[in-house]
């Protein structure tokens, strides 16, 4: 191995990624790609942890997901793009992981309380959900990587990573397994275009990578923006303001951008001369995406053999961590 660091990052094959995702850690992912040594893991087994009962809905986003992986630029080429479940060592090191960690630390991980909540599992909770950050910390460790591109709600999940890490080491006398580090996107959260707090498909107030130029278009136009500025005199307010919050996010023209917020806030630009903007920014943003997707959708065969090699690469590093962790552990009985 060569001296760059180490990536393991990924997302559950639930459904699209939007702008979110991609200000949350597809945009760091795609910029690390050439300085790191990237693992990109479609986590399949995770989203089974809440939708065992429709694994067709995880089999249809496999190939979404990977179509969007493949049209944001990241290279095949350089980085390790696999399906969780194509590395079976990654349930093993779960279940040695089990052994360390409690049931009581587990629920008071805020992430895993917070969706048992919008989930409705307070009553019948699946076994296999509670203990996802376990099987998390299994991801990272298997491949030894320092560096977590993650969105805000996923810290926790680092936090308790590092705490199998160092019970392991400890518990075994080894130093075996890595302890990670998050790497945070500079905006942090990006809002929905209903003003909500965050863009989440659930909520509905969603900008997907793969949407067309109309769905862009109407999407944009009928953004909420500030509820104040009612004429185009009105002096209008920049901060949490969807369509402003975008534009600082993707507007490359930082300067013609403080400008816009200078004029918008004195009174005097109307709402549909910034939202024309943001179709403008949008539209030079995602024009590449959507060329680079017209491709890889010609060729799912193609798409779904990246993802077999990826899974074959990656199972060669996870099975050399898992006879490390098995030597630690003293329990590899055949010496091998
Ligand atoms: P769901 O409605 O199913 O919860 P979602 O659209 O909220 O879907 P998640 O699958 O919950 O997306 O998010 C995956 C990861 O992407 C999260 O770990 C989160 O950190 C990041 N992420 C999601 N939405 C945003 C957002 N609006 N801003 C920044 N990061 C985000
Ligand atoms: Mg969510």
């Amino acid at each position: 191995m060569n001296d760059k660091k180490t990536i393991l990052t990924g997302d559950r094959p639930t459904g699209k990624l939007h702008l979110g995702h991609y200000i949350g850690s597809l945009e760091n992912r795609v910029k690390m790609q050439h300085e790191c040594n990237q693992f990109i893991m479609i986590a399949d087994m995770q989203a089974l942890t809440d939708n065992a009962e429709n694994p067709q809905k995880v089999r249809d986003n496999i190939l979404e997901l990977g179509l969007d992986y493949l049209s944001i630029g990241l290279d095949p080429k350089i980085n390790t793009i696999f399906i969780q479940s194509s590395v079976p060592e990654l349930s093993d090191l779960t279940m040695f992981y089990l052994n360390l960690v409690t049931v009581a630390r587990l629920q008071r991980n805020p992430t895993v309380k917070t969706e048992i909540a919008q989930k409705g599992f307070e009553k019948s909770l699946p076994a296999g959900f509670l203990i996802y950050p376990v099987s998390q910390a299994a991801d990272i460790t298997a491949f030894k990587a320092q560096l977590v591109p993650v969105g805000e709600d996923q810290l926790p999940m680092i936090e308790q990573t590092n705490e199998v890490v160092r019970r392991f080491n400890h518990t075994y006398n080894s130093n075996v397994l890595v302890e990670c580090e998050a790497v945070r996107s500079s905006v942090g959260r990006l809002i929905g275009t209903d003003g909500k707090s965050k863009m989440s498909k659930s909520l509905n107030n969603t900008i997907y990578l793969s949407d067309s130029s109309e769905e862009v278009k109407k999407k944009v136009m009928s953004m909420m923006t500030d509820p104040n500025h009612l004429r185009v005199e009105d002096p209008g307010k920049v901060e949490g303001n969807p369509v402003f919050e975008y534009l600082t996010a993707f507007d490359k023209d930082k300067e013609g951008l403080g400008d816009l917020k200078t004029r918008y806030q004195k009174g005097g630009v109307g709402d549909v001369e910034v939202k024309k903007r943001l179709i403008e920014v949008l539209e030079e943003f995602l024009t590449p995406i959507r060329e680079r997707r017209a491709e890889f959708e010609k060729k799912p065969e193609e798409v779904m053999n990246i993802l077999k090699e990826g899974g074959q690469k990656a199972r060669l590093v996870a099975q050399q961590t898992l006879k490390d962790v098995r030597k630690a552990m003293n329990i590899n009985y055949f010496n091998d």
